[in-house]
């Protein structure tokens, strides 16, 4: 695929996840010469399908789900390109499993019935107040309020809301939000900023469907024939001569009418605009001619990289399902186990458990550990919540493994955050304005820059779209 003959283009687009493919995709349609220059070896970015040993199937260590009502764009991807969907698995209890080792299961979605009313009332005023306040954000224009009218609640974090409303450890609603917390963002509820989680409300459409696995929640449909499909469809609908793999923007220079693009192999390709793809941790790789202004500066060095490992684990039988449990385990314990869903492929008789280690619980799981020990720990683990909520007698099935397989998105060279970058407490006002901002001929796209769903698939396309317009418009074609 890596087929890249141009050296002179309208437009060089930076980076080949959904943002970069998309805005090639609109560029071609309209009209424009391009070249997509990609640091890894594929297309799709975080997206990672990978085959099974086992059986002729595939799991997902990357991205997985999408909704269908929420989530248009990358819907309409997976339409488009004919691709069928199938709905989460949600017959039977999920299991809670809190910091002083108690397991509570409850259906999904649903509230525990031992949580008690206080702690109900204390969830509930955090759930309503965050996603009123997040309806204050403009998504449009990253840093500022709709009509001026600022939250009233200051930009701390979760964490410290979660204190000052005296969520204990051990409670349902501290397991709930930090583990909710950890896995949206791969950081702890103290490390995000206030700010960046409502704006993230506001554009996923509250709590429910940032968390949901229900039909309008962010975790309800996945692609059975594997999310890169969408991004290989996507790639192949690109004129040929158009790609570059496996060789990294090292520079960009910028002059008044054009600019050079250089990449590690010593590659020019000169562009009238480039839309640079890569989220803001990731511009350290790049060295800007002339250098980038102190506003985007500020926010690629202070931008957080999100920790999160993704293991997956299949089995022959569903041990979870025949004890009328739905394969997710929600985790605020010590052990590495932050979320857990069920991800089965019908039919093929295999079982697949796909597990989020995220923020602190990631911290300890990699720490200096090999990947035995890790293996050895996540087991344990696994047999420790499934055992404490249904009978220690009976985990013993949890190490019946057939495959396991994990992907460390911290440490994956050129993404090395997952699955979102954040903005710090007290950070939001002063960095995010710079997101979009174009500098000279660059403009800016990834998730992290979308006015929808920033983080996701959707904030992606949505992205793409966007930058591929500004510059679409500013070459004078439509
Ligand atoms: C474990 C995990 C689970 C997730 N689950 C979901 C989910 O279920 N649903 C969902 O919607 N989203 C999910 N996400 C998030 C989703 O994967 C991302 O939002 C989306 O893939 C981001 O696309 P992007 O194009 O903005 O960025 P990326 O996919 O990060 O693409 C950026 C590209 O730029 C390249 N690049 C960087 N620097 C350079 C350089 N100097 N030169 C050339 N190329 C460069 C990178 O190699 C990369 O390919 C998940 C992510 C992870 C990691």
């Amino acid at each position: 695929m890596s087929n890249l003959t141009a050296t002179s283009v309208d437009v060089a687009v930076i980076g080949a996840g959904f943002a970069g493919l998309q805005a090639a995709l609109d560029v071609q349609k309209a009209g424009l010469s391009y070249a997509l220059i990609e640091a890894n070896d594929r297309v799709g970015g975080k997206t990672l399908t990978t085959d099974l040993g086992s059986i002729d199937g595939v799991v997902e260590l990357g991205p997985t789900w999408i909704n269908n009502v929420t989530q248009p764009r990358i819907t309409s991807l997976v339409e488009g390109y004919n691709l069928t969907t199938a709905v989460q698995y949600l017959e039977g209890l999920g299991v809670f499993f809190s910091s002083n080792g108690t397991a509570i299961a409850a259906p999904a979605g649903s509230i525990p019935e031992s949580a008690t009313e206080e702690e109900l009332a204390k969830l509930e005023a955090i759930l309503t107040l965050t996603e009123l306040e997040g309806q204050k954000f403009d998504t449009e224009r990253p840093g500022q309020w709709v009509n001026g009218s600022a939250p009233l609640l200051p930009d701390t974090s979760l964490g410290k809301f979660m204190e000052e409303k005296g969520i204990e450890q051990g409670s349902f609603a501290y397991t709930f939000l930090t583990a909710s917390h950890r896995t949206i963002f791969g950081l702890d509820p103290s490390e995000v900023g206030m700010h960046y989680l409502l704006d993230l409300l506001k554009q996923c459409h509250g709590w429910q469907s940032l968390t949901g696995d229900h039909a309008e929640g962010a975790q309800y449909l996945w692609v059975p024939e594997g999310i890169r499909a969408v991004a290989e469809h996507m790639a192949n609908d690109l004129r040929h001569g158009t790609v570059s793999l496996g060789d990294p923007v090292t520079h960009i220079f910028q002059a008044n009418s054009s600019t050079t693009v250089r990449t590690k192999s010593g590659r020019n390709i000169t562009a009238k605009k480039v839309i640079l793809t890569a989220a803001s941790h990731t511009y350290t790789h790049i060295n800007f001619t002339p250098a980038l202004p102190r506003s985007k500066r500020e926010l690629a060095i202070n931008t957080l990289r999100g920790r999160t490992i993704k293991t997956l684990i299949t089995y022959r039988s569903p041990w979870w399902r025949e004890l009328g449990l739905l394969g997710k385990f929600t985790s605020a314990g010590k052990g590495p186990i932050t979320t857990t869903w069920e991800l089965s492929y019908n039919n093929t008789g295999l079982y697949a458990l796909a597990i989020f280690s995220a923020g602190a619980d990631y911290d300890t799981f990699v720490n200096g550990t090999t990947a035995l020990e890790r293996q050895a720990a996540m087991l344990d683990d696994l047999a420790g919540i499934f055992g404490t909520a249904v009978g220690q007698s009976k985990k013993d099935v949890v190490y019946n493994v057939v495959e396991y397989l994990e992907r460390d998105w911290y440490e994956e060279p050129y993404i090395e955050s997952s699955p979102i970058a954040s903005i710090g407490p007290g950070d939001f006002a002063r960095l995010a304005p710079a997101l979009r901002d174009v500098v000279g001929h660059v403009h800016f796209s990834g998730t992290e820059t979308a006015s929808v769903w920033k983080g996701y698939l959707e904030g992606a396309v949505d992205s793409g779209n966007r930058a591929a317009k500004e510059v679409i418009e500013l070459l004078g074609r439509n």
